[in-house]
């Protein structure tokens, strides 16, 4: 079990039966969540006793870097090493990027559920070469620890004034009264005296895999990042995006937390969601559409659809009055987004005139509709790309042949 994985409450229980008072488990979530520790040695104010029973009973890994893609302010992707070796990606936006010239300090964290996935959209680098695994608790809310980690040491070779902030947090940590709510408020309001606000204010959850065949994993990922003691991101600033499983969509509406919900439509007709995404045979229009509904009913939370425009395949202006249609029954927004390329598939993004005249159109509708803008920006690419160059820059070291595998 790794410490990442537990809850307050999981680790009330332990140090009940440990016999530790609570004000450590306070202790230990705020080395955890506060300043970001990645080792048992760095928790100097826990008795050296306490540390070998944590040692033994939890691990604490923390996420290995392997590459970033981005510069700083501007949208930085990051590719992580597991402790299996497999590769998974963040993606890391700014709010404001560089606006008037100031770095924003709110930032949305790109985050991944899976290694590879299992539901094969045509168009996507992540399912391209299959699924692989869940990954762990420890491993989603890693994500955001790790980013959040890398930003600090960035900064202190940026500022070396952050190192004194750093060491002042420390001395802060030193106080054994410090309570669990003590450490809530300063973790909810972002801010403490000593500490820099956080810098990941909001998450999605449109990484790699499909978030909801992991469900049980994600919620209490989502759970741990969203708790006051723990990450303290609101529930209102996580979204959740799937390509459409009905079910766990229906189980999502009935959780205590509101999540916001992303549905990932593509195509506003069953003949033209089959032709890319193998999870429609499955789950049809009919029936996702039933379960957004169930969940817009249960939630009162306004749903999006986001809707990935390729050239030739779902840009058709037919598809228009079936998308509107759709949005106005489930009072749902859309967001359209110009496909990324991904090397090796042939499909392409629609001219610029293309995608403007799909938007007018939709918002002839009276639909409320969004169009992501950015010109080429190779690095807004959906998750996964940059898994799959660097598996194949590794691969053509070994079997050249290797890119060939895919059409
Ligand atoms: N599996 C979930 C979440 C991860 S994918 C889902 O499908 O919703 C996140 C979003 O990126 C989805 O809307 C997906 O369709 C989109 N996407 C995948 N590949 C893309 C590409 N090459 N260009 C643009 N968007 C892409
Ligand atoms: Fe999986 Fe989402 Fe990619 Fe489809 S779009 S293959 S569901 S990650």
């Amino acid at each position: 079990m790794d410490i990442q994985s537990q809850t307050a409450e999981d680790l009330e229980a332990q140090f009940r039966a440990w016999g530790q008072p609570a004000y450590r488990v306070a202790q230990l979530l705020e080395w955890l969540y506060v300043h970001r520790a990645a080792n048992w040695e760095a928790m100097t104010n826990l008795p050296r006793a306490l540390r070998d029973e944590l040692r033994k009973q939890y691990s604490l890994t923390a996420l290995e870097l392997i590459r970033k893609q981005g510069a700083r302010d501007t949208t930085q992707k990051f590719l992580w090493r597991l402790t299996d070796q497999a590769l998974i990606e963040s993606v890391l936006i700014p709010a404001n990027p560089a606006l008037y010239g100031e770095a924003s300090d709110r930032h949305t964290l790109c985050v991944s559920t899976q290694v590879g996935c299992a539901y094969g959209c045509k168009f996507c680098a992540s399912g391209l070469k299959g699924w692989k695994r869940n990954l762990r608790v420890e491993e989603i809310v890693g994500q955001v620890l790790a980013v959040e980690r890398w930003n600090e040491d960035e900064s202190k070779v940026q500022s070396p004034k952050s190192k004194v902030q750093s060491q002042e947090r420390g001395a802060e940590s030193q106080n054994p009264e410090s309570s669990l709510e003590d450490h809530a408020s300063r973790i909810t309001h972002h801010v403490s005296p000593s500490l820099q606000p956080r810098l990941v204010s909001n998450l999605v959850i449109m990484g790699m895999g499909e978030p909801l065949a992991n469900y049980e994993n994600l919620l209490k990922a989502l759970r741990i990042l969203n708790a006051p003691w723990g990450g303290g991101i609101g529930a209102r600033k996580i979204t959740i995006s799937t390509s459409g499983l009905a079910p766990q969509i229906r189980k999502l509406a009935e959780e205590s937390l509101q999540f916001r919900l992303a549905v990932s439509l593509h195509g506003a007709t069953d003949a033209t969601r089959d032709k890319i995404m193998p999870v429609n045979r499955k789950y049809p229009l009919r029936e996702l559409t039933a379960a957004c509904e169930y969940y817009q009913q249960n939630r009162r939370r306004m749903i999006t659809f986001e809707y990935v425009l390729i050239a030739g395949v779902n840009d058709g202006l037919d598809q228009v009055k079936p998308l509107a249609t759709l949005a106005q029954r489930l009072n749902a927004k859309v967001n359209l987004i110009p496909y990324n390329q991904v090397e090796g598939l042939p499909w392409e993004r629609p001219t610029e005139e293309a995608q403007e005249a799909f938007l007018k159109a939709l918002e002839k509708q009276k639909v409320s509709a969004t169009l992501r803008r950015e010109k080429g920006g190779d690095i807004d690419a959906a998750c996964g790309q940059l898994r799959l160059k660097t598996e194949r820059e590794l691969a053509k070291v070994k079997v050249p042949s290797e890119a060939r595998e895919h059409p």
